[in-house]
């Protein structure tokens, strides 16, 4: 790895899970009968993500004068717990194929905003993504909820999930978790349903 371009390698690892995860759910919503197969992809996009993504990231970080978020490899682990969850209930189709699919493009936007410049807002993308994991969590905030108390169970526990990956961290300074803590309201608005 060229010593200079360790941004460069990072955002384009950061794409080719991107563009995986964009592969997978297309597969999913055209042929729902892939699921296992469609489980799979998403155990090697787990592998690759680990090994490319939360490597550069890790590399990165022990660089003098790195900008790499201390909240970095937590939220990797998050995304990685987070894939492999959704292989397991999609391999024997646990669960359905809509809400597997709704699961991997909340993760697409979490690796999205995965950035080794904490401190910065050079990156354009991760703006992007930022600005969109903002509206879904205030979609989130204020759906309805399923008539179907299952789909609903299952629903939120996606939800959830999504969540947890988009906490600030405990101690880190980064813009993502600085901007989450101002945010925070004292008691975070939970959906309940009836
Ligand atoms: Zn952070």
């Amino acid at each position: 790895m060229e010593s200079e371009n360790y941004v460069e390698h990072f955002r384009q690892s950061r794409e080719n899970i991107l563009n995986r995860l964009v592969d997978a759910i297309h597969k999913l919503e055209e042929v729902p009968a892939f699921h296992a197969s469609v489980a799979y992809d998403i155990r090697l996009i787990a592998s690759l993500f680990k090994l490319n993504v939360q490597g550069n990231g890790r590399r990165a970080a022990q660089r003098e004068g790195s900008d790499v978020p201390s909240c970095f490899q937590r939220r990797c682990n998050l995304i990685t717990s987070a894939l492999l969850e959704q292989a397991a209930l999609l391999e024997p189709r646990a669960c359905l194929v809509d809400q597997c699919c709704q699961a991997l493009y909340y993760i697409r936007l979490q690796v999205g905003r995965l950035t080794v410049e904490g401190h910065s807002n050079v990156d354009s993308y991760v703006e992007l993504m930022e600005s969109m994991v903002d509206s879904r969590i205030s979609e989130i905030q204020t759906r309805r909820c399923l008539a179907d108390e299952d789909s609903e169970a299952l629903l939120g526990r996606i939800e959830m999930s999504f969540r947890m990956m988009n906490r600030e961290q405990p101690g880190c300074s980064c813009n993502q978790c600085r901007k989450r803590r101002v945010a925070a309201a004292p008691e975070e608005s939970i959906l309940v349903c009836p």
